[in-house]
């Protein structure tokens, strides 16, 4: 303050001049009446909310344009995308539904979203094939599962059709075969695939005795249908990385044939067909057990079908299982 300059307390008018203290008389009453008169500062806007208030509505309305502009669209568009097969079944998705989740183990331990994708590939399978009753009354139930069992295998794959079998067949019980008179709970040739119904559902009754002939015919219908049906122009990898499960597999199968105890049922030392379709049975009725043991083969069969079952939603590569669509 520079000398000589005077302060002025503006609330102790006491020996101030007249005409100076009705100076500051005009200014105060222009504080105490006009339209700042009750705002603590000058330079303080007045609400009709508190500030935190006023906040949260702006939050709140950014989170709506959020919800219009990016939530709803991607909601809608993967619902119109993914899975227009299951809106048009109604009341027979809820029996799907049921039915996989009470007999099928791997169905009932996905995420909603998978089970979803899963369901929509047992639809679409089960309507491509022709299914065969022997000796067995019609039942809607057969087609659900026994797809379900194919869809299991193939989930983690783009190519998931068996398409070189147009025929399933499904009979009540174990049948013989009249070239060689043996005892079969299910088998595979060019004339399709065959399975027991009884031998079916007590493969998924029991889902930690690595027994499972679903399993086991539906490995063997996956390698004939790479190796004698059409190129699968999706993935040309798969043969070489099935070629792959033979150099991996080819010391533990001898290992097998020479009695060695192993993790793997004695069946697998049949043929080395047989040392495929028993490999599956364990890798997804035992996974953990499967990986600590073998790692190697347990991570070959993990590449070849691009699923690791000790995964929550199985699928390792989600541009190679088709999911990125
Ligand atoms: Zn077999």
């Amino acid at each position: 303050m520079p000398p000589g300059d005077t302060i002025i307390y503006l609330s102790d008018t006491a020996g101030v001049p007249p005409e100076v203290s009705h100076i500051i008389d005009s200014i105060t009453s222009v504080y105490e009446t006009g339209p700042y008169s009750s705002m603590p500062s000058m330079n303080r806007p007045q609400y009709i909310y508190p500030e935190w208030v006023l906040f949260l509505f702006i939050l709140a309305g950014l989170f709506i344009l959020f919800v219009i502009y990016v939530g709803l669209p991607h909601l809608r568009k993967q619902r119109v995308l993914k899975y227009p097969v299951l809106d048009e079944l109604g009341a027979d998705a809820v029996r799907y539904r049921y039915w996989l989740g009470q007999h099928n183990p791997y169905y009932a331990a996905l995420s909603e979203t998978m089970k979803e994708r899963f369901l929509d590939r047992v639809v679409k399978f089960m309507r491509s094939k022709e299914f065969r009753y022997h000796k067995l009354e019609v039942d809607e139930k057969v087609p659900v599962l026994l797809s379900g069992a194919a869809i299991q295998l193939t989930f983690g794959l783009r190519n998931y059709m068996l398409d070189y079998f147009p025929v399933i067949h499904i009979i009540r019980q174990e049948y013989t075969l009249d070239i060689d008179k043996e005892t079969y709970y299910g088998h595979v040739s060019k004339n399709g695939i065959y399975i027991s119904w009884t031998h079916f559902m007590e493969g998924f009754s029991d889902y930690s005795d690595s027994v499972n002939v679903g399993l086991h015919e539906m490995a063997h219908a996956v390698s004939y249908d790479i190796f004698l049906g059409e190129k699968d122009r999706h993935d040309r990898g798969f043969i070489e990385r099935l070629k792959g499960f033979r150099e991996e597999g080819t010391p533990v199968f001898r290992a097998l044939r020479r009695g060695a105890t192993h993790l793997l049922d004695d069946y697998a030392a049949t043929n080395f067909d047989e040392f495929w379709a028993v490999s599956i049975e364990t890798f997804f009725e035992n996974p953990a057990g499967f990986r600590d043991t073998m790692p190697g083969l347990y991570q070959c069969i993990c590449d070849i079908l691009n699923q690791d079952p000790t995964r929550p939603d199985k699928i390792i590569d989600k541009r190679l299982a088709g999911l990125t669509d």
